[in-house]
Formats: structure tokens, C-alpha cells, sequence
């Protein structure tokens, strides 16, 4: 019998944890404040962020709230972060992507003080994660990380493969797990034999953004399968890049699409708004 890995109930574990964190800081009369950016009217963006909002409600966190016209130009953006940047009682900055095409998302990536970089993006944060330095690490792969460990999934020595190699998900992810000291292998849209590799898995890390797409011919008997995926078929229903019905009897754990990957990545970055106390003062 294979274990569902409840991202839902960890995700809440942590964020209890970080409220009672946040009020003993309130105790010492401190209090962490992230601000959100969001540009334009995009419908899935304005979700995200008003969960983000919430979630720095219940832990404590006060939010700042930019909401900034579709026509917003980057100049304009750039000199608001300028100015969230020197405001010491901002500890966290995070600009809610993707962005108008009229803004560079790299450019404002960079702009962000690293000391503030709450979504782990900026390129010396991932510099920093690269040569196992202190800094923001990017927060769905962290939370993949929290999930495996709070499961009590070995991954020192293991065999690790992740399907993709997106800035924020696959290269992240392959960075951690070889600071975990598993054995790491990146698949991407040119890998040939992908089934093949994926066979190899202890543990199988699927990141690709396509419905459905790993069965159980890619995976091996008894891994651990983590789905970062995340769709929404007709009907509304969700689903994640693996095939769950068809590859969880052959796991030994795997997460689930809704309640896996995807509530932690919240809480990840709740996390790293507590920690940017330490970073930005
Ligand atoms: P992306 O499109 O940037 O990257 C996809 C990667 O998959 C690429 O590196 C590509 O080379 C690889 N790929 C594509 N087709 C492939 C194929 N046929 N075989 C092998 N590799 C292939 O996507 P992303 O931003 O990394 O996101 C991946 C998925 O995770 C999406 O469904 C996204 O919605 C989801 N996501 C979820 C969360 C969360 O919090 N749950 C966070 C980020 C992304």
C-alpha cells in the first residue's frame, strides 16, 4: 500500500509553527512585512496573491498591497522597488509574475534586493544556492524538500530524476536534492530514452506542464513520485503531470494534485518572509 503524501496537512503543520514563530517575534516587537506586487488583471494572478495575502494573515505577516494598471511600464515598476528596496520596514518584496509584455521579467527579478528576495529568483540567490551559500532558495522546490523530509523520505544516496529544468522548479530542485547528496538526473523536452531514465528513480520528480503525462511505464516499483504539475481539466477538476490512478499502486509514496506540491509552496514562502527578518535588517 503506497502512502499519499498530504501536502495539504504538512503545509498547515508549518504554518502553525511559523504563527507561533511570529508572535514571539511580535513579543520582541517585530513584525515581518512583505509586499505584493501585482500588475494588471490577470484572474489567476489575482488568486495567487490574494492566497499570499491571507496566508501572511493568519501567520502574522503584514502585507503591503500594490495593484498596478495593465499599462504600468517598467521604468514605473522599477522605480516602486527602488523605493520598497530602501524602506527598512519592508523585509520581503515580491512582484507577482508573469508581468505585462511590456516589462522585463528578468530586469525586474535583478532590481529586487537580494537581502528581500522572498521568491528565491533573483540571480544571486540562486548563485548563492549553487555554491551552498545562505540565501533564498525558491519556494516550490524548498517545499518539495519539507514534504520529502517531513514524510520521512531517505534522500541521501538515492536516485533522484526531475522532469524539467525551469528556473523556478527543475534547476532549483536538482540543486537541492544534491545538497540532500542524492544522485541527480535532469530531464527536459530533449532527453531521448525518458522512460528509460525515469525507471532509474528512487524518487521521480515531475515538472514538464503537460496533463497526465507520466504513467506507470516511467516509473519504478516502489518509488517515491512527486507531481509539480498542476491543470485544470474541463469540469473544473485538477489534476497534476502524473497519471495518479494509473501510477500511485506502483509508489511507495506520491503526492497528490490537489493537496501535494502546491500548498506548500505558499507556505514556503511564509517561511522565507519570517526568515527575510534575518536577511534584511
Ligand atoms: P516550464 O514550462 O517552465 O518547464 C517545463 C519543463 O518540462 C521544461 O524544462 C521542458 O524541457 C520540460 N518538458 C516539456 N515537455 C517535455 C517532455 N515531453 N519530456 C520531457 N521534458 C519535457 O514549467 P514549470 O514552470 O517548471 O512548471 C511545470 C509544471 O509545474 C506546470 O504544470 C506548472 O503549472 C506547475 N507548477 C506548479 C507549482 C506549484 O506550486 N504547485 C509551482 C510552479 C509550477
Amino acid at each position: 500500500m503506497y502512502q499519499i503524501i498530504d501536502g495539504k496537512a504538512i503545509s498547515t503543520a508549518l504554518k502553525e509553527e511559523l504563527k507561533e514563530k511570529v508572535t514571539k517575534l511580535a513579543g520582541q516587537g517585530i513584525t515581518p512585512c512583505l509586499a505584493v506586487i501585482l500588475v494588471g488583471e490577470d484572474p489567476a494572478s489575482a488568486v495567487y496573491v490574494n492566497n499570499k495575502k491571507k496566508a501572511c494573515e493568519f501567520i502574522g505577516i503584514k502585507s503591503l498591497s500594490y495593484e498596478l494598471p495593465e499599462s504600468t511600464s517598467e521604468e514605473e515598476l522599477l522605480k516602486l522597488i527602488e523605493t520598497l528596496n530602501a524602506d527598512d520596514s519592508v523585509n520581503g518584496i515580491l512582484v507577482q509574475l508573469p508581468l505585462p509584455k511590456q516589462i522585463h521579467e528578468d530586469a525586474v527579478i535583478k532590481a529586487i534586493s537580494p537581502k528581500k528576495d522572498v521568491d528565491g529568483f533573483h540571480p544571486e540567490s540562486v548563485g548563492a544556492l549553487c555554491i551552498g551559500q545562505p540565501g533564498y532558495v525558491s519556494c516550490t522546490p524548498a517545499g518539495i524538500i519539507e514534504l520529502l523530509k517531513r514524510s520521512n523520505v531517505e534522500i541521501e544516496g538515492k536516485e533522484c530524476v526531475i522532469i524539467g529544468r525551469s528556473n523556478i522548479v527543475g534547476k532549483p530542485m536538482s540543486l537541492l536534492m544534491l545538497r540532500e547528496n542524492a544522485t541527480v538526473t535532469v530531464c527536459h523536452s530533449r532527453t531521448q530514452k525518458l522512460k528509460e531514465v525515469c525507471k532509474r528513480a528512487d524518487i521521480l520528480i515531475v515538472a514538464i506542464g503537460k496533463p497526465k503525462m507520466i504513467t506507470s511505464e516511467y516509473v519504478k516499483e516502489g518509488a517515491v513520485v512527486i507531481d509539480v504539475g498542476i491543470h485544470r481539466l474541463e469540469g473544473k477538476k485538477l489534476c497534476g503531470d502524473v497519471d495518479f490512478d494509473d501510477v500511485a499502486p506502483h509508489t511507495s509514496a506520491i503526492t497528490p494534485v490537489p493537496g501535494g506540491v502546491g500548498p506548500m509552496t505558499i507556505a514556503m514562502l511564509m517561511k522565507n518572509c519570517v526568515e527575510s527578518i534575518g536577511f534584511s535588517s
